[in-house]
């Protein structure tokens, strides 16, 4: 008997996946974890029923979470990583020798059990000496911090139950007080394309506008996602994503990637014309 896992994108579009094997399915006190083991994704992880991350495609989102803000900030030495909890952004965040302190922050511990346990290709950087582990909601974490971290990336859940604060201004206006004068927020800004995502994605959009001195959206294509077209947010106190990189500092470090490039990395900041549109931009 053929086994499928559906996803429904909206109340018309539903994406389906044919499952080999559902690996583990569990409940912790915020939300529903499974891993299911697909035939063209891989291994992957769902939240609540919705993809998260899976084998096949979860370079493109941790690669582009990670490497266009150490392109424009190549010094960064402290980060925080709030959610995550995968691995996948911790773990493109170690390949940088020059930093010197991950704090990650993930409210739900179990996401990380599981994670290690059945996705060990994005959780095996969990226990480099630099990475600390906070189980805790990063929205309480980051209040109060002054000016303490280079980079804040927010690998987040879409906005709905634990995720839902850290779409919101206070968290953002917090996380630009814990920016050092050089800092870059990237959040995970949904997407453009489907009417429930593009309101989130606008909303976020206007949000970190209002707050940082200089405010993008840059969009990348991932197939498991609604609409494959999904985007995060660059925010700094100055730094251009596409002006102020530096791609022979990331060259010199000669990292294999599957996805990143210096040049894709300026072309995601070039939006679709519908997409500016809906920015103002
Ligand atoms: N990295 C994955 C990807 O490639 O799409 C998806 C994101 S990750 C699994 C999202 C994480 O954010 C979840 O583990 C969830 O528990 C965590 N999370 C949601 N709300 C949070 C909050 N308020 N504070 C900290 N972590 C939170």
């Amino acid at each position: 008997m053929e086994l499928w896992f559906t996803e429904e994108h909206t109340p018309n579009v539903r994406f389906s996946l044919k499952v080999q094997a559902h690996l583990y399915s569990g409940e912790s006190e915020f939300q529903k974890i499974d891993v299911i083991d697909t035939l063209e994704f891989g291994k992957t992880l769902l939240l609540d029923g919705l993809i998260m991350c899976s084998e096949k495609e979860e370079h493109t989102y941790h690669e582009m979470m990670v490497h266009v803000p150490m392109t424009v900030f190549p010094d960064a030495k402290r980060v925080l990583v709030i959610g995550g909890g995968d691995g996948g952004t911790v773990r493109e965040l170690t390949r940088y020798k020059t930093i010197e302190k991950i704090d990650m922050v993930e409210i739900d511990e179990l996401v990380v059990e599981v994670s290690r346990q059945y996705l060990p290709t994005m959780s095996c950087e969990l226990d480099d000496p630099r990475v600390t582990l906070y189980f805790q909601d990063g929205i309480e974490f980051v209040k109060g911090k002054e000016e303490a971290y280079d980079l804040i990336l927010v690998d987040s859940t879409d906005p709905i139950g634990p995720g839902e604060g850290l779409f919101t201004k206070a968290f953002y206006t917090d996380c630009y007080k814990a920016l050092t004068k050089q800092g870059i927020l990237i959040n995970q800004n949904e997407s453009p394309f489907y009417e429930v995502y593009r309101q989130n994605m606008m909303k976020a959009a206007e949000k970190t506008r209002e707050i940082f001195e200089l405010s993008k959206v840059y969009t990348f294509y991932i197939g498991i996602y609604p609409s494959s077209l999904w985007s995060f947010g660059f925010s700094s106190k100055g730094l251009d994503p596409v002006l102020d990189m530096k791609p022979d500092r990331f060259h010199e470090l000669g990292l294999d990637m599957h996805y990143y490039n210096t040049d894709l990395h300026a072309g995601a900041f070039m939006l679709p014309t519908y997409v500016k549109k809906l920015l103002e931009e």
